[in-house]
């Protein structure tokens, strides 16, 4: 399956929630669904009634897009999620919040997670000193993701940095901003993820 490509603020609109997937202009009053709070499409205004697969579809589809993952790749972690001990709906987070193109973004290296996708791609980081260009790939706690000291002194760098600067960076990171690198501490707990979805739902949804 091709990774969507079209307007990312209809994703948001067709969600009806905010899912930060363009950077800067989702925290200003540009926003598209805050001018625009319907779905997309001829009958966006008229959607109304929503089953309970629709709900259930619906919660998975807006969590698959805050992160950037095609569908394969998330039910592959949940199928993983479910083998780990505790709650597969939280553990299914826990996965999406490791992945590298999510922390980067995290810690304000990045203005989106596609952003923060692409700039992995590019091979930009460092997980504990070694390059990865792998924007799936998992952290773990303890490891240390840096930006490649070339990188970080080219100009597009310093004016992200400088962008996301006063971003917060969530409590199971811990930034050294004068190192250019940030350490796991420990995956997140449930109350330290923001994506807005009720992760039972998308649990439920794949259990049929
Ligand atoms: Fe979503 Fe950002 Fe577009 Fe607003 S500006 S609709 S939050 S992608």
């Amino acid at each position: 399956m091709a990774r969507y490509t079209g307007a990312v603020c209809k994703l948001c609109r067709r969600e009806g929630q905010k899912l930060f997937l363009k950077g800067g202009r989702c925290y200003t009053n540009k926003c598209a669904l805050e001018r625009r709070s319907y779905a997309p499409g001829q009958h966006g205004q008229g959607r109304k009634k929503v089953s309970e697969y629709g709900m259930q579809l619906r919660e998975k589809q807006k969590a698959r897009r805050y992160y950037g993952v095609l569908e394969g790749q998330f039910h592959k972690y949940f199928l993983m999620a479910e083998k780990m001990p505790g709650q597969a709906g939280e553990n299914l987070l826990k996965i999406c919040e490791s992945r590298l193109d999510n922390i980067v973004y995290l810690l304000g290296w990045a203005d989106s997670r596609a952003e923060g996708r692409q700039l992995v791609t590019h091979g930009h980081f460092c997980v504990n000193g070694k390059k990865v260009d792998i924007p799936s790939y998992l952290c773990k706690a303890g490891d240390v993701i840096s930006i490649k000291e070339k990188s970080a002194q080219t100009d597009a760098f310093k004016n992200i940095i400088e962008a996301n600067a006063s971003r917060p960076v969530p409590a199971w990171l811990d930034i050294n901003r004068e190192a250019l690198s940030g350490k796991v501490i420990n995956l997140p707990e449930r109350d330290q993820i923001e994506v807005p979805v009720a992760e039972h739902l998308i649990v439920e949804f794949y259990s049929k």
